[in-house]
């Protein structure tokens, strides 16, 4: 049985549906993220999960248990926010040993369980300073320390690292991952970026305008997004209109507007007379200068329209003869290099005959 069940559940703000319908359930010591642009209902949805806010209507269950009337404190959940809500005035131990006075434990096995929280998030002897004492990770990881001295069943994570800068984001994030898989929580995590939530999540629920357009694993997320939105929110991507002309088990057959015809893999359900888009990521093209390349399926004349180099990548956006624009990225491989192709290079482009979507 799934540990948390939401069914069918919306929340209006006066005629605004912020979370329309969702249904999501989660699997006991899974690590699932929802993900979706600023405003998408992801915090209200949390909100409803932690007893902060009621759905509408819908149902939420924890470990089978219908969670209306529930109050917050009595639920088997803990709540990270973002702003790490440490209290200012109490040193570390008095800020992580809050939820347990709270919920009247006895002085000792308060220590105990104090030291062990500040143990599993590396700050053993960080007890007695006060919030403003600490570096943004070390008060995260404080807030973090809070959010599991209970041992919660479950652990709400609203946008953890949006605070911190990029490098100490990632530690944050392999820490994350780490402690999860320590302790076995069950997490449910909220970030608006998708990067975190492909490394961090054993499965995605993408969401947008209050409704769940896909929950998946990472990486089919990635891979095999289930419409427009999910395949151009979640990393680049290169899209244009298709029409099937042929459809075999093994490969398609596609008209596609600005190329002409392109191979692609045989997929289920896709009849010769559809219509929807091809879908190609950057890393699945390749580039060359028109020269050297033998001339192979999926092969398209173009030229270098511009790139961006971000160090270890470079995007080359080529136009294509018709018009058309793709996006191909190549690895700097050679060191102090930032680019193999001019602005203006003459070009082909190609990709693997199952790498369109
Ligand atoms: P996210 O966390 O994905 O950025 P939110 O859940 O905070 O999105 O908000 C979803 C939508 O609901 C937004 O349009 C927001 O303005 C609206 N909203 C959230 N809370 C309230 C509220 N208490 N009253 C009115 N509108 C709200
Ligand atoms: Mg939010």
């Amino acid at each position: 049985m799934a540990l948390l069940e939401i069914r069918n559940v919306t929340r209006r703000f006066s005629n605004y549906t912020a979370v329309d319908n969702v249904s999501i359930s989660v699997k006991a010591g899974e690590f699932f993220t929802l993900l979706g642009p600023s405003g998408c209902g992801k915090t209200t949805l949390l909100r409803m999960i932690a007893g902060f806010d009621l759905p509408d209507s819908g149902q939420i269950l924890l470990d089978g248990n219908d969670m209306v009337g529930t109050p917050p404190e009595k639920r088997p959940v803990h709540t990270v926010f973002q702003t790490y809500a440490l209290f200012p005035h109490m040193t570390v131990a008095d800020n992580i040993a809050f939820p347990l006075k709270m919920a009247g434990k006895a002085t000792q096995e308060i220590k105990t369980r104090v030291g062990e929280a500040l143990e599993s998030v590396r700050l053993p002897s960080f007890g007695n300073r006060f919030p403003h004492e600490l570096s943004g990770g070390q008060k995260q990881r404080v807030a973090f320390a809070r959010g599991l001295v209970n041992r919660p069943r479950l652990l709400l994570l609203d946008e953890p690292l949006g605070a911190l800068d990029a490098k100490l984001r990632e530690e944050m994030q392999i820490e994350l991952i780490n402690l999860q898989k320590e302790l076995g929580v069950t997490f449910v995590f909220v970030t608006h970026a998708q990067d975190e939530a492909l490394a961090l999540s054993h499965r995605i629920a993408v969401m947008n305008h209050g409704i769940v357009e896909q929950i998946d694993e990472p990486s089919r997320i990635y891979s095999f997004p289930r419409n427009r939105f999910v395949a151009d929110f979640i990393g680049k991507i290169s899209m244009m209109s298709a029409q099937v002309v042929e459809a075999a088990p093994s490969h398609l057959k596609l008209d596609v507007k600005e190329l002409g015809e392109v191979t692609a893999v045989g997929k289920a359900g896709v009849k010769t007379g559809d219509t929807g888009v091809m879908a190609i990521r950057p890393e699945q093209v390749r580039i060359s200068h028109l020269s050297d390349e033998p001339r192979l399926k999926n092969h398209f004349p173009g030229k270098v329209h511009d790139f961006l180099y971000v160090g270890d990548v470079t995007t080359y956006i080529v136009e294509l003869s018709n018009g058309a624009y793709i996006e191909a990225l190549l690895p700097n491989s050679a060191p102090g290099r930032a680019k193999f192709f001019e602005v203006g290079d003459q070009v082909g482009v190609s990709w693997r005959h199952d790498a369109g979507i």
